[in-house]
C-alpha cells in the first residue's frame, strides 16, 4: 500500500500533509507524512486511513505514531521550560502608586502612607494599602489600572458574559493568573480577557496559541474578579489535570502522550502561561486540559 516519493518530486510538506499540484491534490488531502525527522516511517506515505488509530498533530504538525508524537513534545516543554517571568507584566510602566499621584487621584502624604504600610507587611500590592486608608476606591484603582495599560474597563459586575465563555480556558489558569475571559465575539473570532494586576502578556499569547484566535485585553475589578471566579467554582464541569511537583521535558511528554492516548486526542497544542506549561489535548469530545507546574530546577 505504501507508496515511496523522493524530495526531487515537484511538491512540498506543510502541517504533515502533502501538497501535490494538479490533479494529484486530491490524493494530497489522504496522505500524511511524519514530522518526526529520525522517523523510520518519514520517507513512506501512508493513506489517513490507516494511520488514525495512532497518528496525532503537535502544535498542527502531524506524527505517525505516539513515539514520535513524544519525542516531539519533549522538544516543546523543553523550549518552554525556561521561565519567561521578567517578560512578564512589562516592568517599564511607572508604578500605579506614582501614577495616581500623577493624575491627583492620591496627595504625597497619603502615597508615603501607603508605601511605609507595605514595607510594614512585607510586600503586597500598593493599591490595597491606598484602599486601606481611604486614599482611594477600588474604581479609582482600577480606573488608573486601566488608563496606565492603555485598556477599557470592563464591567463585570453587570455584564454576565462571562458565564458563556470562561470554561473556554481551565480554570485553575484563572485563578493563579487573577485573569478572567470576559467575552467572546463570535463572529470576529475574538476574546476579551480582564486583569486585575496589568495585562499579562504570556497568558495572551498563550490563548491565541490554544484557541486560535484574537484576543483583547481589558482591566476589571478585582472585587468582581474574585465574584465571578467564586461562581464559576460551583459549575467547572471538565477540570483540568494538575500537576503541581516541577516536572522534567521527558516526564511531561510521557504523560501528554498517555492522556493523548486515553482520550484518543487527535490535535494536541502546548503553551507556557504565567507559572504553568499548559497542554489541550483535542479530540471527538471536550477538550482535556493538562497543567504542569513549571516553575523549579528540572531539567
Ligand atoms: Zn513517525
Amino acid at each position: 500500500m505504501a507508496e515511496r516519493y523522493s524530495n526531487s518530486q515537484n511538491y512540498s510538506i506543510a502541517r504533515g500533509r502533502l501538497r501535490l499540484p494538479g490533479r494529484l491534490a486530491s490524493l494530497g488531502k489522504m496522505v500524511r507524512v511524519c514530522q518526526n525527522r529520525a522517523c523510520l516511517q518519514r520517507r513512506v506515505v501512508w493513506p489517513d486511513w490507516l494511520r488514525k488509530d495512532d497518528g496525532v498533530c503537535l502544535q498542527g504538525q502531524w506524527y505517525c505514531s505516539s513515539g514520535c508524537f513524544e519525542l516531539a513534545a519533549q522538544a516543546v516543554f523543553r523550549r518552554l521550560l525556561p521561565s519567561p517571568e521578567p517578560a512578564r507584566r512589562r516592568p517599564h510602566r511607572i508604578p500605579i502608586g506614582l501614577f495616581l499621584l500623577s493624575r491627583g487621584t492620591i496627595n504625597n502624604e497619603q502615597l508615603k502612607l501607603a508605601l511605609d504600610l507595605q514595607k510594614e507587611k512585607g510586600g503586597g500590592r500598593i493599591g490595597k494599602f491606598l484602599r486601606q486608608i481611604q486614599a482611594a476606591s477600588e474604581q479609582d484603582i482600577t480606573d488608573g489600572l486601566a488608563a496606565q495599560w492603555g485598556c477599557p474597563v470592563y464591567p463585570l459586575g453587570q455584564a454576565r458574559d462571562f458565564l458563556k465563555c470562561a470554561s473556554l480556558l481551565p480554570l485553575t489558569l484563572l485563578e493563579t493568573g487573577r485573569m478572567l475571559p470576559v467575552h467572546h465575539l463570535r463572529s470576529a473570532q475574538m476574546l476579551y480577557i480582564g486583569f486585575v494586576e496589568g495585562i499579562d502578556h504570556s497568558a495572551l499569547y498563550a490563548v491565541e496559541q490554544m484557541l486560535r484566535l484574537r484576543t483583547v485585553p481589558c482591566v476589571v475589578a478585582e472585587s468582581e474578579l474574585l465574584e465571578a471566579l467564586n461562581s464559576l467554582r460551583h459549575s467547572e464541569s471538565e477540570p483540568a489535570t494538575v500537576f503541581d511537583s516541577p516536572a522534567s521535558p521527558v516526564e511531561m511528554a510521557r504523560i501528554t502522550r498517555s492522556y493523548a492516548r486515553q482520550v484518543n486526542a487527535t490535535d494536541v497544542w502546548i503553551a507556557r502561561s504565567g507559572r504553568f506549561i499548559w497542554s489541550r489535548l483535542q479530540s471527538a469530545l471536550e477538550p482535556k486540559d493538562i497543567l504542569f507546574q513549571a516553575l523549579g530546577d528540572v531539567s
